[in-house]
C-alpha cells in the first residue's frame, strides 16, 4: 500500500513539523487544527524552517515553494481527513481527547486508512480499541524538532498488523527517518527513560541543589548530553512533560514517576517553556 495523502491532526509544535517532512517527501498533506490562528502560525513556521534549509543549501527555492504548496489546511476532521491514506494525530497528550478523535477518525475515513498517533506515552492498544480497525492503528512517535531529528519510534499495539507496521516502516524511511519498533508500554522506550531524568532535574531545582543553568551544564559537559534536561523540558513543553509523567505514574503505579510539584506549578501558571515564552528559562 502506498501512502500519498496524509492528514495531520493538530498543528502545534509536532504537527507542523510532521506536515513539513511529509510534504517535503512529496506527500499531499492536510493539516487540521481547531484554531485558524494555529494553522496560520503553523504555515509561517514551516515557511521559516524551509527558509533555513534553503540558507543551508539543503534544498533550493523551487523545492521550498513546492513543499509549501503541498500543504492544505482544514479546521474540521470530516473534511480534512476525507480520502486520505494515513492520519497522524498530534493533539495534546490527554487520553480522553485522543480517544474521541480516533472514534471520529474511524467513522470519517475509509476502511483502509491507517490511523497513527504521535502520542508520547498513551497506550496504542487502548486508542485502537476505540476503533473498528485496531489492526490499522499504530504509534508513530516523531521527535522534536521533527525536521531535524532522525528517529521515529514505531509502537505496535496488541492488534497492530505486520502489514500496517511494514507500511509505516517504509513511509518513515521515505521521510528520511530511522524507524525503531517498540512494544506498547507506558512511555514506550524514549519517555520511559527521558521523563524520570527531567523530573529528577526539576526536583533538584525545587530542592535548591543548583540553579537551572548549573543543572543543565552538569548534564551537558559531564554526561555529554547535547541539551540539559531543563532546556529540553522547555523545548518539549512543560504541559506535555507533566501529561506524560501523569500517564507513567498512573499506568505503572510506581511513585518514582510522581510529577514534581514544581513542574505542576509551572504548568498551572502557563509557564510552558519555549512555546509560551517562559519556562525554566525566558525566551524573547
Ligand atoms: P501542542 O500543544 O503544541 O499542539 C497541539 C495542537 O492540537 C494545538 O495546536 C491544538 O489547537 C490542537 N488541537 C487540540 N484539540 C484538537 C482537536 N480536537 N482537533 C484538532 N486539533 C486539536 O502539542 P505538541 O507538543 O505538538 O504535542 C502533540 C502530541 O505530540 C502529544 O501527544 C505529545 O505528547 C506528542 N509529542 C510531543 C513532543 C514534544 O517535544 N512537544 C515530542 C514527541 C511527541
Amino acid at each position: 500500500m502506498s501512502i500519498d495523502i496524509i492528514a495531520v491532526v493538530g498543528g502545534g509544535t509536532m504537527g507542523n513539523g510532521i506536515a513539513h517532512v511529509a510534504a517535503q517527501a512529496g506527500k499531499q498533506v492536510r493539516l487540521i487544527d481547531l484554531s485558524d490562528q494555529v494553522l496560520e502560525e503553523a504555515i509561517v513556521t514551516i515557511g521559516k524552517n524551509l527558509d533555513r534549509q534553503v540558507k543551508k543549501e539543503l534544498i533550493d527555492r523551487v523545492e521550498r515553494d513546492a513543499t509549501l504548496a503541498r500543504i492544505q489546511t482544514a479546521n474540521d476532521l470530516e473534511t480534512g481527513a476525507d480520502g486520505v491514506d494515513l492520519v497522524v494525530e498530534a493533539v495534546p497528550e490527554v487520553p480522553g481527547l485522543k480517544y474521541s478523535i480516533f472514534e471520529i477518525l474511524d467513522r470519517v475515513t475509509g476502511p483502509d486508512t491507517i490511523l497513527a498517533s504521535n502520542t508520547s506515552s498513551i497506550s496504542i492498544t487502548e486508542i485502537a480499541a476505540r476503533t473498528q480497525r485496531p489492526d490499522k492503528v499504530i504509534g508513530m512517535h516523531f521527535m522534536n524538532p521533527v525536521p531535524v531529528m532522525k528517529l521515529i519510534e514505531v509502537i505496535r499495539g496488541l492488534a497492530t498488523s505486520d502489514e500496517t507496521t511494514k507500511v509505516i516502516f517504509d513511509l518513515s524511511e521515505e521521510l528520511g527517518k530511522t524507524p525503531v519498533e517498540v512494544n506498547d508500554f507506558p512511555g514506550f522506550v524514549s519517555n520511559r527513560v527521558l521523563m524520570p531524568m527531567i523530573n529528577e532535574a526539576v526536583f533538584a531545582l525545587m530542592e535548591g541543589v543548583a540553579q537551572p543553568e548549573a543543572i543543565d551544564t552538569v548534564m551537558k559537559l559531564g554526561m555529554n548530553h547535547p541539551m540539559g534536561p531543563l532546556e529540553l523540558a522547555d523545548l518539549i513543553g512543560l504541559d506535555t512533560c507533566l501529561n506524560i509523567l501523569e500517564v507513567l505514574h498512573r499506568e505503572l503505579g510506581d511513585d518514582r514517576y510522581r510529577p514534581c510539584p514544581l513542574l505542576r506549578k509551572y504548568a498551572a501558571a502557563g509557564w510552558l517553556g519555549r512555546k509560551s515564552g517562559r519556562g525554566f528559562y525566558e525566551y524573547s
